[in-house]
């Protein structure tokens, strides 16, 4: 999964560019859902949040580090349930 820092400006550019809805806005800046980010694995050969962020203040969540099978896994899991 993917993970918004601090320096997010909550401009709400990066949410309706996610094929997953994984991000919303939280309490104090906008989030990600790592149960939804496939960092755009299936969708994009690029994460869009991180090609649209005018901070670059997204980035690879260190808590959810997946790779490339497991986030294509994570991908077929919610085409299937959509
Ligand atoms: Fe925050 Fe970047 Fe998303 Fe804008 S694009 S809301 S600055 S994470």
């Amino acid at each position: 999964s993917l993970i918004i820092y601090d320096e997010c400006i909550n401009c709400d550019v990066c949410e309706p560019e996610c094929p997953n809805g994984a991000i919303s806005q939280g309490e104090d800046i906008y989030v990600i859902d790592p149960a939804l980010c496939t960092e755009c694995v299936g969708h994009y050969d690029l994460p869009q949040c991180v090609e649209v962020c005018p901070v670059d203040c997204i980035t690879k969540d260190p808590q959810h580090v997946e790779n490339q099978a497991s986030l294509y896994e994570k991908y077929l899991t919610l085409v299937a349930t959509q």
